[in-house]
């Protein structure tokens, strides 16, 4: 969601005449777009600012602007304009329609322009986007979230969830479809309970099937599934559905019960093991990657040992692991039995450890398979070999010639390693 607001904020830089500088020292205008799910990306951001004032020292023309999810939060704002008082502007994330006239201000102001919005925006179409691919977009569906895990500071930061018209999303998708584009991913923080706060009724399984019917289009992807509210229906249009990729990013966070309720995930162990072997059994090949936290306040040695257990039973074919980090104003940064760093640093390593050879073991059995890759570029490690995605979500690079970008390619699977695949490219391709 970050990604794409940074497509958004850059639709608009240059909808009023900016360009893209090669990097910061040539830039008239900086944006820095934060997140703050996490302390470590917090001071990541702390440390950046740090290097941003010798810049603007030298630069005093230069215009630094920081947004996003991060600076929503007041309290961060304000020590923000404090300790860095040569940031020009600081905006929250209801903001970023207004950040033309709010970059205009700051020109003309010698003190920092801080706003952040209050209330709570209705969704706002029509901005313009300047997307990092040809082929593949981002389309969101729903903003904010209404869930309130007990760990997470989205739903403060983000605000309550809105669905976007089916109206509004269709017609993205057509427009992106006749400028070319072959796979979009439908974005939400949980995209399953679409449509909730429309007039006229439509849940997400029945946006996937009208998104499904546009002509032109390849490939759909959906992210972020929640598994409370993963049901039948919605499986079985992703079963019925050509054009939904076989890929469901199902984020588990813990394995045991006594965690899951205290995290408020609204499901059980149980109800994630069966609703996964429903998936599997109704969607042939499907992969289901995950997110997974540990160190959650109370988690005892015994939760653990479920966490472990459970990816052990599911076998994701990659999971995005955290170690729990406290986040002011939610409920479980209060909770009693916050954890010390060596035992989160320990439980981190076993889960990483387990998970990576689960994840090469299913990649290498991938090895003889034929597959349809969208290639979306070189690899970023090797610049000679194309880099492309199964239907699956697993990268695959191979060598072939540079005119196959975007376009979707037959390749035959070579390795398997951990984190990507290998493959010989069978010279068919549309
Ligand atoms: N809406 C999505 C993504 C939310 S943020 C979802 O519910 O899956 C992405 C991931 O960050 C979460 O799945 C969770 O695993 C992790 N996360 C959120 N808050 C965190 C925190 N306080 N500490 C560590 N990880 C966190
Ligand atoms: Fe955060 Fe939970 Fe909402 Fe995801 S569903 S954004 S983890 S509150």
């Amino acid at each position: 969601m970050n990604m794409h607001d940074s497509e958004v904020m850059a639709g608009i830089l240059e909808n009023i005449g900016y360009v893209a500088a090669e990097n910061k020292e040539q830039a008239d205008v900086l944006l820095i777009n934060t997140c703050c799910v996490r302390e470590t990306a917090e001071n990541k951001i702390f440390g950046l600012m740090g290097k941003l004032r010798k810049l603007k020292y030298e630069k005093p023309s230069l215009i630094i602007g920081i947004g996003g999810c991060m600076t929503q939060q007041e309290k961060v704002a304000e020590k923000i304009k404090t300790r860095f008082p040569f940031i020009d502007l600081i905006y929250g994330t209801e903001n970023y329609h207004r950040l033309a006239e709010l970059l205009k201000t700051a020109q003309g102001s010698q003190k920092t322009v801080l706003e952040l919005s209050h209330q709570i925006n209705p969704v706002i179409e029509g901005l313009p986007i300047k997307r990092a691919s040809g082929f593949r977009a981002w389309v969101v569906v729903t903003y904010g979230c209404n869930n309130y895990c007990t760990y997470c500071i989205v739903p403060y930061v983000r605000r309550s969830e809105r669905s976007r018209q089916p109206a509004h999303i269709i017609l993205e998708v057509k427009d992106l479809v006749a400028h070319g584009y072959r796979e979009i991913t439908l974005l939400g923080q949980n995209v399953n309970s679409y449509g909730k706060d429309l007039e006229q009724p439509l849940d997400f399984a029945g946006l996937l099937a009208e998104v499904n019917k546009i002509s032109g289009l390849d490939r759909i992807r959906f992210i972020t599934s929640h598994p409370r509210d993963f049901n039948k229906r919605l499986i079985e249009t992703i079963s019925s559905c050509e054009k939904i990729c076989e890929h469901i990013h199902l984020p588990v966070q813990a394995g045991s019960n006594h965690i899951l309720k205290k995290m408020n995930r609204g499901y059980t162990r149980e109800h994630f093991i069966n609703l996964v072997e429903s998936i599997r059994q109704s969607i042939p090949g499907v992969s289901i990657t995950t997110d997974i936290m540990i160190g959650f306040p109370g988690e005892s040695d015994k939760d653990f040992q479920d966490t472990l257990d459970l990816i052990e039973k599911i076998r994701f074919d990659s999971a995005f692991t955290f170690i729990y980090s406290q986040r002011r104003g939610t409920p479980a940064a209060t909770m009693e039995g916050q954890l010390p760093d060596y035992v989160k640093s320990e439980r981190i390593k076993v889960l990483i450890d387990i998970q990576n050879k689960i994840s090469k073991e299913i990649n290498l059995q991938e090895v003889g398979k034929k597959r349809w890759l969208l290639v979306e570029g070189t690899s970023k490690t090797n610049k000679k070999l194309l880099s492309g995605r199964t239907r699956s979500n697993k990268t695959v690079i191979f060598p072939g010639p540079h005119f196959l970008n975007g376009k979707i390619v037959e390749v035959e699977i070579t390795e398997g390693k951990l984190t990507h695949l290998a493959g010989k490219w069978l010279d068919n391709y549309y």
